[in-house]
C-alpha cells in the first residue's frame, strides 16, 4: 500500500509521521478542473463509471481553488485567459500540483497564434505534461497515479516555508 508500516507483536502498527501524511495526501487529491476547451470533455470522462476516478480518491472535483490541491489545465490557454488561470492557481493552498493536459496546454498545440500561450509552463510550475489531442481519460488517470507517486515520496517538511513562485504576467505583443 506504499505506507511504510510495521505490525508489532502486540498488534499495533508503527510508522513515520511523514509516511502517514504522504499516504493520506496522495489518496485524497482533490482536483481543480480548469477545463478551457475540447480536452475538458476527456477530463470529465474520468468521472464516469468506465474510468471511475473515485478509485483513486480524486472524485471530489472542487470548483473552488481553496479546497483543491491539483490543477488540471485542459484546453487552449490564451494570453487573456492565462491571467485567470494563474490567479486561480495562486488561490490554491500549498502543497499543490499541476497537470498540463493535452498538446495545446503543454505547447500551444496547433495554435501558432499571437493569442495562444505556447505552453502553460511559461506562467505555472507544471508537474506532468500529457501528450495527445486530446489525451484519453486513462492517460489522465495515469498522470494522477504519477502525481500520487510523487506525493508518496514527499516529506511533510518540504512544503513548510516554501517560497511562492514569482508571478509572471504574460503579454502578447
Ligand atoms: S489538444 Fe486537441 S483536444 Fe485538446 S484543447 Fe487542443 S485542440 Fe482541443
Amino acid at each position: 500500500m506504499g505506507l511504510e508500516a510495521k505490525l508489532n507483536s502486540d498488534g499495533f502498527f508503527t510508522t513515520k509521521l511523514d509516511a502517514i501524511i504522504a499516504w493520506s495526501r496522495k489518496n485524497s487529491v482533490w482536483p481543480m478542473p480548469m477545463g478551457i476547451s475540447c480536452c475538458a470533455i476527456e477530463m470529465m470522462a474520468v468521472g464516469d463509471p468506465r474510468y471511475d476516478i473515485a478509485r483513486f480518491g480524486s472524485e471530489v472535483m472542487r470548483f473552488t481553488p481553496r479546497q483543491s490541491d491539483l490543477m488540471i489545465v485542459a484546453g487552449t490557454v490564451t494570453y487573456k485567459m492565462s491571467h485567470v488561470v494563474r490567479k486561480i492557481y495562486d488561490q490554491m493552498p500549498e502543497p499543490k500540483w499541476v497537470i498540463a493536459m493535452g498538446a495545446c496546454t503543454s505547447t500551444g498545440g496547433m495554435y501558432r497564434s499571437y493569442s495562444v500561450v505556447q505552453g502553460i509552463d511559461q506562467f505555472l510550475p507544471v508537474d506532468i505534461y500529457l501528450a495527445g489531442c486530446p489525451p484519453r481519460p486513462d492517460n489522465l488517470l495515469n498522470a494522477l497515479i504519477k502525481i500520487q507517486e510523487k506525493i508518496g515520496r514527499s516529506k511533510a517538511r518540504e512544503f513548510q516555508d516554501k517560497p511562492l513562485p514569482e508571478l509572471t504576467v504574460l503579454q502578447n505583443n
